[in-house]
């Protein structure tokens, strides 16, 4: 493609040379200078994107500029004591000053473009009047010579913007186009994930189920035993004393599996969204008492009260802020929560963005992270994310996470009004 155009731009620049080459060949005044004046326009013409590229931001400026002042040249060399420059055939040289104005100005950088280069060519009228008289059939072609200058700049000024308009809509549509499909790629992940939760979470309700029973039976055969056992062997009855102690937390455990797994009983109504987010900051203040994170709040206002279950919610917004001060802990940081209206696939909305200043999600675990049981904590049990994403997607809202703007993890809620 690059090539292809090289050879196009190759072929336009040796066509302009042999344009010009002929126009020095058919000189009549056959001056030296002239032919210089026209081999300068030809070779400026060639270097131009090299020159406004070296030049930078003034140089399209300069460009109209040095072939005014080119072009003036050549008119004031191809004139003669019989025939004075303003008479000149080469004239029509100030189209490419004219046309090039047109093509990099708007309409009315054209305009004064345009009447510039008009003035520069009707300049050559002062020395002519000192020696000839101005007839009105040569102020009448002097006239219609430039008002031609004025009717081709504004046609290729015109034509220049309508295709400048078009490349920006062509340029709108492909950036909505690929909006779209990231969109568009971005639900499609958060439908795989939720497909993989339920199907989880099918799995694990079986599962816990047949755990639990033998789970109560060694419970209660272990305390059983504990009772039973003589009051001199220390030792068994320690050994008993585990076991019972280690069956509650293969309890608890089956308990929150079951709480991943069972379907949720939403209980709806309309809430102020930032009540329940300052809730879930103030437990993880308490939690932390002398935690150095800082919570930054950027809450908008007119916030529509949004249907959801509020304890469930709160949950979901206590998850991401633990979550979030467990990853700054003990260092400190700033949690920067945002509380804005959304519309998001065609439904208005409210979206809560936590964003902290943690060491962040890698992105290969961007995915990962909401399924059950994944945790990078020593201490973790990694239902917290899987159990967020549930309750969000029972609302009918999204979750998604992304590096946050300096570093660090952002987890943005969406939750829809309606
Ligand atoms: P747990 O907190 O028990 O590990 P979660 O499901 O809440 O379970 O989180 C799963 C994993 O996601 C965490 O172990 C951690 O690696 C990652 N994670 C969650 N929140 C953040 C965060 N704010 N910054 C960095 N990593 C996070």
């Amino acid at each position: 493609m690059s090539q292809e155009r090289r050879i196009k731009f190759a072929w336009m620049d040796v066509l302009l040379l042999v344009f010009l080459a002929s126009l020095a060949v058919l000189n009549p005044v056959s001056e030296i200078h002239a032919q210089l004046a026209l081999l300068s326009i030809g070779i400026f013409q060639v270097f131009e994107r090299s020159f406004i590229g070296f030049v930078g931001q003034r140089g399209e400026t300069y460009s109209i500029i040095i072939k005014i002042a080119l072009a003036s040249l050549l008119i004031s060399y191809t004139g003669s004591v019989q025939q004075p420059s303003i008479n000149s055939s080469f004239y029509l040289i100030y189209y490419i000053p004219v046309v090039t104005a047109a093509m990099y100005s708007g309409p009315w950088g054209t305009l004064a473009w345009t009447a510039l280069s008009s003035a520069a060519y009707c300049s050559f009228l002062i020395p002519a009047l000192q020696v000839y008289r101005l007839t009105a059939s040569g102020a009448t072609e002097l006239a219609i010579r430039n008002l031609f200058f004025f009717l081709a700049a504004m046609l290729v000024n015109r034509f220049v913007m309508e295709s400048r308009q078009q490349a920006e809509r062509y340029r709108q549509v492909a950036e909505q186009l690929a909006d779209t499909n990231r969109q568009l790629k971005q639900a499609q992940a958060e439908a795989r994930r939720s497909e993989r939760l339920a199907a989880l979470g099918q799995l694990s309700a079986g599962l816990a189920h047949e755990i639990r029973n033998p789970l109560g039976v060694i419970k209660g055969s272990a305390e059983t035993l504990g009772k039973k056992l003589p009051t001199e062997d220390p030792v068994a009855r320690e050994l008993a004393g585990y076991i019972s102690s280690e069956v509650n937390r293969l309890n608890s455990l089956v308990s929150r599996f079951l709480s991943f797994a069972k379907p949720l009983e939403l209980k709806k109504q309309p809430e102020d969204i930032s009540l329940i987010v300052e809730h879930a900051i103030k437990a993880a203040q308490e939690q932390w008492p002398d935690s150095s994170v800082e919570v930054d709040r950027d809450y908008a206002k007119d916030i529509p009260p949004v249907d959801v279950d509020a304890e469930l919610t709160e949950q979901v917004f206590k998850n991401l802020v633990f979550n979030a001060f467990e990853a700054m802990e003990p260092d400190g940081g700033t949690l920067n929560v945002q509380i804005t209206k959304e519309y998001s696939d065609g439904r208005r909305g409210v979206e809560v963005a936590f964003s902290d200043s943690g060491p962040g999600v890698p992105p290969e675990l961007r995915e990962q992270i909401f399924n059950p049981f994944f945790t990078t904590k020593s201490t973790g049990v990694g239902l917290g994310l899987s159990i967020v994403s549930k309750i969000v997607d029972d609302h009918g809202g999204w979750i998604r996470v992304e590096p946050s703007a300096g570093k660090g993890a952002c987890f943005r809620v969406f939750l829809p009004a309606e």
